[in-house]
């Protein structure tokens, strides 16, 4: 056996290796769509309004009344690792914000054309700048590429066109529009249960009614109504459980919304948060599920929201923006307690509904 000749080691076109690691991060509409979602809640938006063209491959357009961003900070928006979210190390675990790498718009405009227009409270009018590959490029070709003054309210709006227009096989992966439309809705209507406060909407460009529609300043309660219906709302219960310690680590509390024996869906749904992001666990889901096992019958689901605050030391929020499969510390013992509870709950409004019959 004859090995082959070594081909020659040569460096990556730099466009080349950025678009690799852009389709690390956003892997389809839906992330992307979630990268903005986080930015506009970021930003301190109250209300959100997400239009779709083709399941966000053809057009996606996020419009927030949040900050802004100011003028003279659009030459390196779209840059990579610029943030006005972190500027220290000791800083990532005191983090309060969803964002803090400074890539999300960065990936974007490498795989897709990307363009923003904000205004700040400050300024009379807004500014619109489109980006390419990190950079500021010319709406036309043959104009200049400096943030164009115009019209527009307080806060921004992105536009995000031909998503993955230069990745061939990524775009060939994901035809199928409507599967990517529900996966944008999903994301969304998480978004909008945990943040009852926004007003969210989310739309097909063209179409009069939008699909998803909550109102600011609603709760929890009203908006899994709203967005998953009048059927779970009448068997959904919901529950507090803190456990304070006097070393801080330890302390942590949750807030649960779970159906109770009456509810019986196909497939479970699992609305996991910790700390406000948006997270898997097959664990925590896993042991949750344990738990109906013994309370619905066979091949029915319940519907669980959990959100789940830590310590921002006990998880590592530096993990990859893709992973979210997480991990924390105390994660059985939390994850125990939680299931013991929800099983009480139901257990105790099942008997006082055995006893309402009895009297
Ligand atoms: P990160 O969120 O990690 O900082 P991004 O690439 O998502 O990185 O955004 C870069 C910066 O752009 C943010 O730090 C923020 O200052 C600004 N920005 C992005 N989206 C918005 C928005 N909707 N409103 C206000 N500022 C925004
Ligand atoms: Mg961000």
């Amino acid at each position: 056996y004859e090995p082959p000749a070594p081909a020659p080691i040569r460096r990556l076109q730099e466009s080349l290796i950025n678009r690799i690691a852009a389709g690390e991060i956003i892997h389809r509409p839906a992330s992307a769509l979630k990268e903005l979602l986080e930015n506009s809640l970021d930003a301190g938006a109250t209300s959100i309004r997400v239009t779709v063209k083709d399941g966000g491959l053809k057009y996606l357009q996020i419009q927030d009344n949040g900050c802004g961003i100011r003028k003279s900070d659009l030459p390196i928006l779209a840059e990579r690792f610029t943030t006005s979210k972190l500027s220290t190390f000791s800083d990532l675990s005191r983090l309060t914000t969803y964002g803090f790498r400074g890539e999300a718009l960065a990936s974007i405009s490498h795989v897709a054309h990307l363009s923003v227009t904000t205004k700040t409270r400050t300024t009379t009018c807004a500014y619109k700048a489109h980006y390419s590959d990190g950079k500021l490029v010319p709406a036309q070709p043959g104009q200049t590429e400096e943030p164009k003054p115009c019209a527009g309210n307080d806060g921004t709006s992105i536009t995000i066109e031909n998503l993955f227009f230069n990745t061939p096989t990524r775009l060939a992966a994901l035809r199928n529009t409507s599967e990517e439309y529900s996966r944008i809705l999903d994301v969304m209507n998480k978004y909008a249960i945990h943040n009852p406060s926004v007003a969210f909407t989310c739309k097909k460009a063209g179409s009069a009614s939008p699909d998803l529609s909550t109102p600011s300043g609603s709760s929890t309660k009203h908006a899994i109504k709203i967005i998953y219906g009048r059927t779970i709302e009448k068997d959904l219960l919901e529950t507090r459980v803190k456990e304070d310690s006097k070393k801080t680590e330890e302390s942590w509390s949750a807030d649960i919304h779970f159906t109770n024996a009456n509810y019986q869906a196909k497939k479970m749904m699992f609305l996991l948060f910790i700390n406000s992001r948006l997270v898997e666990s097959q664990r925590i889901k896993r042991a949750l599920e344990n738990v109906y096992t013994g309370i619905l019958p066979k091949g029915a689901s319940p519907f669980i929201y959990l959100s789940l605050k830590i310590d921002p030391r006990s998880v590592d929020v530096n993990v990859h923006p893709t992973k979210k499969e997480v991990h924390f510390l105390n994660e059985e013992e939390i994850t125990t307690r939680i299931c013991d509870v929800v099983q009480e709950k139901i257990a105790e409004k099942s008997h006082s509904r055995v006893f309402e019959y009895q009297t």
